[in-house]
């Protein structure tokens, strides 16, 4: 047979190697198996000359192969990944992701890698959005997008505030820009995240617009502060852009007074965004359920599955009230080469329409499929097996507060209020000076020695020893032992 120009060897190789998954997968799962089982203190960190070398080679000219690739992939890529799912480790707020949810993701790398069009992931990235919003208590009119993480979904929804507050004016912000010397703020608390900040930033607002409104004793914001700030910016000509409430902040899990927080942004109409990439899942937990209140009123929110439901990371999602004004702020506009192959009439083709049309709610065009992961995880443990998980949590976060108020070599920060206990290790007679870099120590010789690894912050000015608790995977045994490992490593360093 003629075959033209093109080489039949190129053809050949190409669709050989594709038909290999199975196979080559299963050649993966002992080095993820083994991986999965965290055995030992983490030994990358220990070979790490050894790996980096290996990994850090030039272009190859020519490939090495399929076989080579998963050779090095179960050899040296695996076993020196990042083992922020191991039991003991409660750093910042991430862990792992489930089996479920890997399953969902590796089947929409294969099967869904386009969100776009007429197909099941494209359905599930819909039944998904749903269920996580009956879940979080979110009401069901508001468009739901799944995005790559907290920090993409707290733009979108300050992108939606921004064209809101402007269309108000008569200024279309996303078409012609922000008005040259105008004012406005986005309040938050100083305890915000700070991808509050820059998402300011890239929407052209200015990080300095956010302004940050004192808080409470329990770090939450102070409505009546916000109150104050809200009236000498009227007198002042300020635009009231958007007020983030925090649903569990991530220095201490504080849910600012929501409700309270609806209620003056109702009162002012201004946009009201909550942050709860982190905590939002509190809701689930009956303990703590009533500090959620308010968040049905919300005009943005803005939830982490990669966090405590445990997606693969990568999994970030928004929901907006306004579903066409979200379209007005990040339409990608009907594109030539886009909608123009699409004509309207019967279904012949699952490439015939576009299916929900996510991407004109947000900053991706081409994007994976991530509902099927939520799917996954929602369809394997159900409602109740997240509140089993998110109620568990909580509950080791009071008990390791309960083990620091019972020694007094620990001193407790803050108060629990979902998952994040913030404590430290205390000596009489010790500076603060000397008891932060005691505790540093502390943190340190743990993240390097024992299989406990959690993070640390800053409250009221102190610092503090801060393990949060959303990694399914932990128990309460490595709850008792990091108390017992952070007094016998402080013991050890003041001896
Ligand atoms: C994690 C977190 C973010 C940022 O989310 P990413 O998924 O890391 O981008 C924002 N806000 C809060 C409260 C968070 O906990």
């Amino acid at each position: 047979m003629n075959t033209g120009s093109l080489p039949r060897s190129v053809d050949v190789c190409e669709s050989a190697e594709t038909s290999r998954l199975g196979e080559t997968l299963a050649r993966l799962a002992p080095a993820l198996e083994h991986f999965n089982r965290f055995e030992g203190v983490d030994p990358a960190s220990r070979r790490r000359a050894e790996w980096m070398t290996l990994l850090d080679t030039p272009l190859p000219r020519d490939g090495a192969g399929l076989d080579t690739v998963m050779r090095e992939l179960a050899e040296v890529v695996i076993p020196n990944g990042v083992r922020n799912g191991a039991p003991g480790f409660s750093g910042w707020v991430t862990t792992a992701p489930t089996t479920s949810g890997v399953a969902g993701a590796l089947a929409s790398t294969v099967a869904g890698s386009q969100r776009a069009w007429i197909h099941a992931f494209n359905q599930l990235e819909g039944t998904a959005l749903r269920w996580l919003a009956e879940l979080l208590g979110i009401p069901p009119g508001l468009q739901g997008l799944f995005v790559g993480g907290g920090s993409v979904a707290n733009l979108v929804g300050l992108g939606a505030a921004r064209q809101h507050a402007f269309e108000r004016l008569g200024i279309d912000p996303a078409k012609n820009g922000l008005p040259p010397g105008g004012k406005w703020r986005i309040y938050a608390s100083s305890e915000v995240h700070h991808v509050v900040m820059r998402a300011a930033g890239v929407l052209g607002l200015g990080r300095a617009s956010v302004y940050p409104v004192a808080t409470d004793a329990a770090l939450r914001l102070d409505v009546a502060a916000l109150r104050r700030c809200l009236d000498e910016d009227r007198a002042a000509d300020i635009l009231p852009l958007a007020i983030v409430a925090s649903g569990g902040t991530v220095n201490t899990g504080a849910v600012d007074p929501i409700a309270e927080l609806a209620d003056l942004a109702a009162e002012r109409t201004v946009w009201l965004h909550v942050d709860g990439a982190y905590g939002m899942f509190g809701i689930v937990d009956e303990s703590v359920a009533p500090l959620f209140r308010g968040v049905e009123r919300a005009d943005s929110v803005a939830v982490d599955p990669h966090k405590w439901l445990a997606a693969p990371v990568g999994c970030g999602a928004v929901f907006v009230r306004d579903r066409a004004l979200l379209g007005r702020a990040f339409t990608l506009e009907p594109a030539e080469y886009l909608e123009g192959n699409v004509t309207p009439g019967p279904l012949e083709s699952p490439f015939d329409d576009f299916g929900a049309p996510y991407h004109h709610y947000g900053v991706d065009q081409s994007a994976p499929s991530r509902g099927v992961q939520v799917w996954a995880i929602l369809r394997e443990i159900g409602a109740n097996g997240v509140r089993a998980r998110v109620a568990r949590h909580n509950a080791y976060a009071r008990l390791l507060a309960d083990l620091v108020r019972a020694d007094d070599r620990l001193e407790l920060l803050a108060e629990p209020v979902l998952s994040i206990c913030c404590f430290r290790y205390r000596r009489a007679g010790l500076t603060e000076e000397t008891l932060k870099e005691l505790n540093i120590a502390i943190a340190r010789r743990l993240r390097s020695e024992s299989r406990c690894v959690p993070s640390t912050t800053i409250v009221h000015g102190r610092f503090a020893i801060r393990p949060c608790f959303i990694n399914p995977r932990t128990t309460r045994a490595d709850v008792e032992e990091l108390a017992r490992l952070v007094c016998e490593c402080g013991d050890a360093m003041t001896r």
